[in-house]
């Protein structure tokens, strides 16, 4: 059977209620950080999931009311009129393409603190934000029947923008589930007490949006199948309100409970990971359902369709690794697909309230503001490039420039390709973070005009014979030796160098035993993960850390607490704000970050994670600033553009490496236009 054929089951048609999905890919809700504060960005990013061929495509998180407001993060809002055009912008540009336009109408209870709006935030019972020191109000009936009115008015509005998928979300703490959970709703009214008072707003509202709506517009519920925990909604209560409510909405779109793991980083979670805790839902309702699971494998979506476990396949992730997904399988151009790696780096830049980006797609975000598309590239103007170096930069340079019609020579020193990527996924729970390189190998090994050279280090004098018309220079960074980051803007003095290490040596098998104290002042996954491993191999690993918690930026990947308890688990003792002061003999001191008092600790070796140095010497030396004699033979030979790109530029996230190779690959003999900027005037 051809891949063509096999896959035909994903590209049946889905009825849901009274609108009918064209295929059976749904791209379920997510964050997008730009909201209601980036609508021509979001419009252009949904509709190219559209037309990737995404069957349906919904919003984020809409907030129904001022009362839920959850800035600085940039939710959509639904909240007047006003709102109606961005909103039916997006639902137009999806239409455009055949897809359904979805929309996840959202009140966030006591979660948010209204920063923005300064209105009072409600709850089922007054209860504490989840950053901010304030407390929500406790809702009275008056309450009840105002926030029914606005997500009735919410509704209303949605189908007049022209949403075909209405959401009701009583999941992730907002303010239905609120009224689910038996521990916070302790109310002696209707709404309170049995599970059948617990989930009467839930009931109500889904047969008054469907009531309000249903004529034209289906209507969702996103869903913790296996509940929200026991002092809420326990997996017999979940799998009972599933059974009383079966059929009373037109989809279900089901979840877990756990935030961390639903949208799990590759680290933590395996692909599918929610299957046996979702997989009952379909049996107990006739209706649709649709889950995720980070699926990028089309066989293992066949699976979950031929096992009964859904009947749409959803994703967030996947569909931003790749908005062409669809395109790709129903074509049989498996081999093309971008597969999500699993890093989370586009939930943490939402969670930092910025525009969403992706590690593999350094398109995403950029449709609009750079007019650049995930599968077309402009025509190049001709000629030849070198690329020195072949990590996440250089090969994303290449593909793209081979994409253009460059003549490309790709050259690294290593045997093998991928640079940071190779090394990296090497360690502990990064393994598919090697898809960065292997999609962009897969893609130039099939261009004729694209020529990997490894094993071949190049100087400037071999880069000015090679006689390319362009060079780009990726050649990366290393990690520093003498401690300066964050934190010490000078080196650490004393600093025993003969028992110094850094990543670096780890990635070259150099790894420190004995009692090792690894000084993570990086604060992201590679302190942690380095401890991992060598804890794993023998070593008695003590953790410190300039920050308040263990590899404490990855919060904003949804991976901080399960980090920090693989440490505990594995025995590494952790230090918090703390910072490595000094190293000689066997003791290394250690200084808090608010006293500045010290305290010794053994240490046979320390390891360094605290920032790097650009590897821009062969840049330096071509383009001659401060280099005394640069190595240049004739004027003839000089390339007609020199530029650095990736970690050597600026070291940074492999995202940024990926997205700096594009930008430089898709812009090399363009004059590149002003990017436009989406702003408020007056
Ligand atoms: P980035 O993240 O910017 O892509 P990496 O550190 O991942 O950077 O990759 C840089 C690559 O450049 C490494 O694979 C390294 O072997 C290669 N490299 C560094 N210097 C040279 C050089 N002089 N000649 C060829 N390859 C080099
Ligand atoms: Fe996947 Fe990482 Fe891209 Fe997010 S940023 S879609 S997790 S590859």
């Amino acid at each position: 059977m051809s891949e063509i054929s096999r896959y035909a089951p994903l590209f049946e048609s889905v009825r849901i209620g009274p609108v009918t999905a064209p295929n059976r890919l749904y791209q379920v809700p997510h964050c997008t950080g730009m909201g209601h504060a980036l609508p021509k960005t979001l419009v252009s990013m949904r509709a190219m999931k559209a037309e990737g061929g995404w069957g349906v495509v919904c919003t984020e998180y809409c907030s129904i009311h001022e009362s839920s407001d959850d800035h600085p993060y940039p939710f959509a809002s639904l909240w007047d009129d006003g709102d109606l055009g961005n909103l039916a912008a997006m639902a137009d540009a999806v239409h455009a393409h055949g897809a359904l336009a979805g929309i996840e109408l959202w009140h966030g209870g006591s979660y948010v603190a209204n920063l923005s709006t300064r209105a009072p935030s409600f709850g089922v019972r007054s209860a504490p934000a989840r950053i901010d020191p304030v407390q929500s109000q406790r809702m009275d009936r008056r309450d009840i029947r105002a926030l029914k009115r606005w997500h009735l008015d919410a509704a209303l509005r949605a189908r007049k923008a022209g949403f075909d998928i209405i959401y009701v979300y009583p999941t992730h703490g907002y303010l239905i589930s609120e009224f689910l959970s038996r521990s916070l709703n302790g109310r002696t009214d209707e709404y309170g007490g049995s599970l059948e008072n617990r989930m009467r707003l839930l009931r109500e509202l889904l047969e008054e949006t469907r009531n309000a709506v249903g004529d034209r517009c289906a209507v969702a519920v996103r869903y913790a199948a296996n509940g929200h925990g026991d002092d809420h909604l326990s997996e017999d209560e979940a799998r009972d309100v599933v059974a009383a409510l079966g059929s009373l909405p037109d989809l279900w779109d089901v979840v877990i409970g756990d935030y961390d793991e639903e949208m799990g980083s590759s680290r933590f979670v395996d692909e599918g990971a929610l299957e046996d805790r979702v997989a009952y839902v379909r049996k107990l309702t006739g209706k649709p359902v649709v889950s995720v699971g980070r699926f990028t494998s089309p066989d293992t979506m066949l699976g979950q369709l031929k096992r009964g476990v859904v009947d749409l396949i959803g994703a967030a992730r996947p569909s931003i690794a790749d908005p062409f997904l669809p395109t790709k399988i129903r074509e049989g151009r498996i081999e093309d697909i971008r597969e999500c790696i699993g890093c989370n780096i586009c939930y943490a830049h939402d969670f930092r309230g910025a525009a969403l980006r992706c590690t593999q797609n350094p398109t995403m975000g950029e449709e609009w503001r750079s007019g650049w598309h995930p599968e077309r590239v402009p025509a190049g103007t001709g000629g030849s490039v070198l690329i020195v170096g072949a990590g996440p930069a250089g090969l994303e340079a290449a593909h793209i420039l081979g994409k253009r019609g460059y003549e490309v020579a790709l050259a690294d020193a290593e045997i093998e390709s991928g640079g940071r990527v190779s090394r990296e996924s090497r360690l502990p729970g990064l393994a598919q973070w090697a898809r960065v390189r292997d999609y962009r190998l897969g893609q130039i090994n099939r261009m004729a005009n694209v020529g990997l050279y490894l094993d071949s280090r190049m100087q400037a004098s071999d880069v000015l014979a090679f006689g390319a018309d362009h060079v780009l220079i990726a050649t990366g960074a290393h990690w520093r030796r003498d401690g300066i980051g964050r934190w010490h803007a000078r080196p650490i003095v004393p600093l025993n160098p003969s028992a110094v290490y850094t990543p670096d040596d780890v990635f070259a098998g150099r790894l420190p035993g004995g009692e090792v104290v690894i000084f993570d002042d990086d604060h992201y996954y590679l302190g942690p993960v380095i401890a991992i491993k060598l804890a794993r191999e023998g070593a008695r690993v003590r953790y410190v850390t300039t920050e308040g918690r263990a590899g404490a930026w990855s919060q904003n990947t949804q991976e901080q607490e399960r980090t920090q308890r693989a440490l505990i688990e594995l025995g590494v003792d952790i230090e918090v704000n703390v910072a490595l002061a000094a190293f000689e003999e066997s003791i290394a001191t250690l200084a808090c970050v608010f006293t500045g008092r010290t305290h010794a600790v053994p240490a046979s070796a320390v390891l360094l994670v605290t920032s790097r140095v650009a590897d821009e010497a062969l840049y330096r030396a071509l383009v001659g600033e401060d280099v005394a004699a640069p190595p240049r033979t004739s004027p003839q030979s000089l390339p007609a553009s020199v530029q650095r790109i990736g970690d050597c530029l600026q070291p940074a996230l492999i995202a940024g490496a990926v997205y700096s190779g594009h930008r430089a690959a898709r812009e090399l003999g363009v004059i590149a236009p002003a990017r436009p900027r989406e702003r408020v005037l007056v």
